[in-house]
């Protein structure tokens, strides 16, 4: 339950390209990372100017990777697992040996391939890496992922959005400590997906992992801090988030494309490192389809749950492409009594708390083409009656026309369900009655076309 079993699994597939020219790790690879970063293959850098390590990127660059993953068919079989893991959390094994252990090295992370991905970014930044730690107590452990720039041979700043690990650091912080942390790097698809949702404050991010991947997860103990990572993991940094020391964090480009501003974020210091003796360095481009696949299909389950609350039935869920992964979605009911639409609009909204807009749709329309969409919106949305407009909510951050401060900012809301009391004929698309004669001929015609 590796990163490198998948990428096995993954290579008889035939998902993997191997590049073998030499590219600098300041805007090469990621140019070409970014370049396939529409579903593209999984990229294997085995050339990095200047290291001995190779790098992997775009692992959960598509749907159906990450279906693969956790051995699922489609979106919705993923949802329903990743509720089950949520209701039955399961807490993994601790071993005390792991191919991570084979090196153990005092702290210099100019020697690992850290990407500088855009122009304009602040400088190098680790984007896969998987965080953990516990409560000062030790009763509450806490997975996540964040951005983390090199400042130095052994020190990073950390974006820490007010979420758990937040609540973690400030809870050591009134303490007078600082917080320490395991780095974790090059994870099984399922490890990094389930950092990237959001247990109840309390249960391990790692109990989710553990449960997506049958009971399978094994965590190791750090050697010189009090937290646990991913015995399978291919690079482990040890380190203490500092109670006292900030320092200017990004501007980095995030999940929009665009550059997220620059605040004043906490230090961590690096005490250690451990890693495979050959190990391979996971890079994750901001803003591109894993970014999105990763933050947005979380959201998308939360979505889903919370919206089949309030209506019979939920199709499916998109946050789309050109939302972002994170701010538009479109929902596909079965909508059974009026008002369905404008519940489920709602329920969205709750579910994903970051979310702008949303479009609810009839289940006959298929919510991954943009244009079906639009077209649900032109031939059955009226606005004077079918739109939620609600201003002065907390959104985003990332979003850069929202108060980037407050997080402020106004969402809307589209039904664009059929009114029931109107003969379904009405908003049917017209279809052309065809034979195999007719079939085969526009086959024929348009391969010569
Ligand atoms: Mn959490």
């Amino acid at each position: 339950m590796s990163l490198r079993g998948f990428l096995d699994m993954m290579e008889r597939k035939g998902e993997v390209l191997h590049v073998r020219e030499a590219l600098s790790t300041r805007f090469e690879v990621s140019a070409v990372l970014e370049a396939f970063s529409q579903d593209g293959s999984i990229l294997h850098f085995e050339n990095i100017k200047g290291y001995d390590t190779e790098v992997i990127g775009n692992i959960c660059g598509s749907r159906s990777r990450i279906h693969s993953a956790l051995n699922v068919s489609d979106d919705r079989s993923l949802y329903e697992r990743m509720i089950e893991a949520f209701r039955s959390p399961v807490k993994p094994r601790v071993v005390d040996d792991a191919a991570v252990m084979e090196v153990y090295e005092e702290p210099d992370l100019h020697k690992i391939p850290v990407l500088t991905h855009y122009e304009g970014d602040a400088g190098p930044y680790i984007t896969s890496a998987i965080i953990s730690a516990r409560s000062p107590d030790g009763k509450v452990e806490n997975v996540s992922i964040h951005r983390l720039l090199i400042l130095d041979r052994q020190h990073l700043a950390i974006r820490l959005v007010p979420r758990h690990l937040y609540r973690l650091w400030t809870a050591a912080k009134k303490e007078g400590k600082d917080l320490d942390v395991a780095i974790a790097i090059g994870v099984h698809p399922a490890v990094s997906l389930a950092a990237a949702s959001t247990a109840p404050f309390g249960i391990s991010e790692f109990w989710i992992a553990n449960k997506l991947l049958d009971n399978n997860l094994e965590l190791i103990r750090c050697e010189r801090v009090d937290a646990y990572a991913p015995a399978d993991a291919e690079l482990i940094l040890e380190g203490r988030i500092s109670a006292k020391k900030e320092v200017d964090e990004g501007p980095l480009v995030d999940i929009t494309g665009t550059h997220d501003i620059r605040r004043k974020q906490p230090v961590i210091e690096v005490v250690g490192v451990m890693h495979r003796r050959d190990y391979i360095y996971q890079a994750l481009l901001p803003g591109g389809c894993e970014h999105r696949l990763l933050m947005g299909l979380p959201r998308e389950v939360m979505i889903y749950e919370s919206v089949l609350k309030v209506v019979p039935d939920v199709k499916a869920v998109n946050l789309t492409v050109g939302g972002c992964g994170w701010l538009h979605a479109v929902i596909s009911i079965e909508k059974q009594s009026e008002g369905d639409g404008k519940n489920a609009l709602l329920a969205a909204f709750t579910g994903h708390p970051s979310l702008k807009h949303a479009v609810v749709v009839d289940s006959d329309i298929d919510i991954y083409d943009p244009r079906d969409v639009e077209w649900a919106i032109a031939t059955r949305f009226q606005g004077g009656e079918d739109l939620i407009v609600i201003p002065n909510v907390r959104g985003s951050t990332l979003d850069p026309s929202a108060n980037q401060n407050t997080g402020l900012t106004t969402k809307i809301g589209i039904d664009a369900t059929r009114p029931l009391g109107v003969p379904k004929e009405r908003f049917k698309r017209a279809t052309i009655p065809s034979n195999r004669k007719v079939r085969e001929l526009i086959r024929r015609l348009k391969s010569s076309s």
